[in-house]
């Protein structure tokens, strides 16, 4: 895995942006820096914002206030500019049915105009990309789900763009084919493409993403390397207490009382960094179920909202 290029400027900057429907602030003062050469992955719950975070960057939508800036390009002023070097794989599978694979990527190179001499490579690297060499010729209505989902962001890489966004890219997909498409995305990263990707799954964000941008409310609420904040937030391991008579309240009293997070999960008590309690605090709290913390974790004691 390259090193992440820090000390370049951004690939992305987003400073005070806000999106209103109505009485409603659907994006709330968000600020992100997104660093050339990495996978950002961008984490929260149905509605925290994130879709409309990306119809700003990609210009779909206008912000109401903020500022924006896509590779050096202020958007959306220079939109266009910005779109020629940036790859856009929505969430929304679009492909044209009556074409076949190579064909949908054809016109893409068309789109973003590729010269006519470059087209025809350009193709064949957005098939080898994806692993569709073999179904070049297929029609899209008879390609499987995920080989669709394969060509929608080969699609987005026919330009050989700087930056890709993804919308959640392996929403409703099965989990073999999630696979596939999270080894895709390790390897644009290899390949020094910048990726931001939305997503309301844990386990994607945790997995593929250098950095996470946890966001909650229109704003991100924490941004960092996934196993940093893992350990500031969650430690090591968290341990699970079912409800005492009383409920949590008192265990979790106790808890906070010696400085360690805690979560409710279900009808239990989580209690964060559990490698910290002490013996005394141990005599107190009884025992639990101890498991590795996660990002989740994280998420849920930042925001007390849960994500997938
Ligand atoms: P996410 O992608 O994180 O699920 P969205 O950006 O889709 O979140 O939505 C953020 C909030 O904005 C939600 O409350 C959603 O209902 C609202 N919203 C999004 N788009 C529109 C729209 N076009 N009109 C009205 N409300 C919208």
């Amino acid at each position: 895995m390259p090193s992440p290029s820090r000390g370049e400027p951004p690939a992305l900057t987003l400073r005070g942006v806000v999106k209103s429907y109505g009485a409603l602030r659907a994006v709330d003062g968000l600020d992100l820096d997104v660093p050339p050469g990495i996978v950002l992955g961008l984490l929260g719950p149905n509605g925290a914002g994130k879709s409309t975070t990306m119809r700003m960057l990609t210009a779909q939508t206008r912000a109401d206030d903020g500022e924006i800036t896509i590779l050096g390009h202020s958007v959306p002023r220079e939109s266009k500019r910005a779109r020629a070097l940036m790859g856009v794989v929505p969430q929304h599978d679009n492909l044209d049915e009556e074409l076949t694979t190579a064909e949908n990527l054809l016109v893409f190179a068309h789109l973003y105009r590729v010269p006519k001499a470059e087209r025809a490579e350009a193709v064949e690297r957005a098939l080898r990309i994806a692993h569709l060499e073999d179904r070049r010729d297929t029609r899209a209505d008879k390609l499987s789900g995920g080989m669709r989902r394969r060509l929608l962001i080969a699609r987005g890489l026919v330009h050989r763009p700087r930056l890709v966004l993804l919308d959640e890219p392996t929403v409703g997909l099965d989990p073999q084919v999630r696979q596939e498409l999270w080894s895709l995305v390790a390897s644009l990263r290899d390949e020094g493409v910048t990726v931001l990707m939305s997503t309301h799954y844990i386990e994607e964000a945790e997995r593929l993403s250098d950095e996470v941008a946890l966001m909650a409310k229109g704003r991100v609420v924490r941004h960092g390397v996934p196993a940093d904040l893992i350990a500031e937030y969650a430690g090591k391991t968290v341990e699970e207490f079912p409800a005492g008579a009383d409920g949590h309240e008192e265990l979790e009293r106790r808890a906070q009382a010696a400085g360690l997070p805690t979560r409710r999960t279900g009808a239990a008590l989580a209690v964060m960094r559990a490698e910290e309690i002490t013996e005394a605090l141990r005599g107190e709290l009884g025992r639990g179920d101890v498991r590795p913390s996660n990002l989740e974790d994280v998420f849920v004691s930042l925001t007390g909202e849960r994500v997938e």
